[in-house]
């Protein structure tokens, strides 16, 4: 375990869901654990009881991606653990594959309601059409390619296989409910009889949810807070000059407000507490980074020639177009900061040097 991961607590330690099963982290909160096929290999994913007009059952917080496996660990769950009720509501954190995948499906099966911020459903039903995936600059395919080769990743077999991967997202979320309820910032949901407040943050997803439960203290913090991995912030092919990590280092300030001993239910890792700690982490982390991107940036520097220095280990392709994109985002930061300037070489390589070298 790193330092800082000690400075958080564990209330559950190593206790994890079984696959298929639930465990209670609150009163009406049960926690599920879903497969994934990266290096990051499990997304959890939430049960709330509720009760709606009058009819009692569950509410499903994120989904898991679309494949066969997934929705047989979801019928398990429907099977043990939802006490006989139905799910009568689907709410998802962000458009990310591993969040709003099976979306279309159970809310298909279970005639439920989805709700998600405006700007991630729509680019969830516009990225999951293969059509307009390919053809409207989604995160993969040729776009991403040509965004890569700017950037400095010019391997030609880097290319080929990002090029190859355009069908990534419409495979994982194959499909999208036709039709949605609008969550927005500072927004109350009423979940049993339970309010939950809508924080949204920016930067790593386009308007990314988590649900703070002020009653039991408890903050379902999505992808915007984890324990042990920091928070992925990228800058990608489709919003070419975007400056993530401002925006994400301002929203995290929303969870200032919040109880030292808020229960984080976070996506990926365990539930922990240590809310405050862990923000401070954020930032520091990334103060770190950036004066790491500036002390090598005294020569031009590709975000492809930054990828070492922020990630000092081996990366597979699908970490590798991360680390790409979390590269420039630092770079991005510095440079509209006024703190980097930019060139473009004939090759069409974009580099970035301090301005005073
Ligand atoms: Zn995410």
């Amino acid at each position: 375990m790193r330092p800082e991961e000690r400075k958080l607590t564990y209330p559950w330690g190593d206790t994890l869901p079984a696959p298929g099963q639930t465990l209670s982290v609150a009163d009406g909160v049960r926690w599920i654990k879903m497969p994934l096929p990266f290096a990051l290999d499990h997304i959890n994913l939430w049960l709330l009881r509720d009760q709606v007009d009058g009819r009692e059952g569950w509410t499903i917080i994120d989904c898991g991606i679309s494949r066969d496996e997934v929705k047989h660990l979801w019928e398990q769950v429907f099977e043990n653990a939802l006490d006989g009720l139905p799910v009568l509501r689907v709410i998802v954190t962000h458009m990310h594959p591993d969040h709003v995948g099976l979306a279309h499906w159970l809310c298909e099966r279970w005639n439920a309601p989805l709700f998600m911020s405006m700007t991630d459903y729509a680019i969830a039903c516009l990225w999951s059409d293969p059509s307009t995936s390919q053809g409207m600059a989604g995160p993969n395919g040729a776009a991403a390619a040509v965004h890569f080769a700017r950037h400095g990743l010019r391997d030609p077999e880097a290319q080929e296989q990002i090029r190859q991967r355009a069908n990534y997202y419409p495979d994982l979320v194959p499909d999208m409910p036709r039709e949605f309820i609008r969550l927005m910032d500072g927004d109350h949901i009423t979940i049993g009889d339970r309010d939950w407040r809508v924080i949204v943050g920016y930067g790593h997803a386009p308007e990314h949810v988590s649900l703070y439960c002020d009653t039991l203290n408890v903050l379902i913090s999505g992808d915007m807070l984890l324990p042990r991995i920091s928070t992925n912030v990228s800058v990608f092919n489709y919003e070419p000059e975007g400056n993530p990590l401002p925006r994400y280092l301002d929203s995290l300030r929303a969870y200032d407000d919040l109880p030292d001993d808020t229960l984080v239910l976070p996506s990926h890792g365990r539930p922990f507490r240590g809310i405050h700690e862990r923000v401070a982490q954020q930032h520091a982390h990334h103060a770190d980074r950036l004066r790491e991107v500036l002390d090598v940036c005294t020569s031009p520097k590709s975000a492809a020639d930054i990828v070492p220095v922020l990630f000092r280990r081996e990366l597979d392709l699908h970490q590798l177009t991360f680390a790409m994109g979390e590269a420039l985002a630092h770079l991005h930061a510095l440079y509209f900061e006024g703190k980097l300037k930019r060139s473009v070489d004939d090759q069409g390589v974009v580099r970035f040097m301090c301005k005073s070298g």
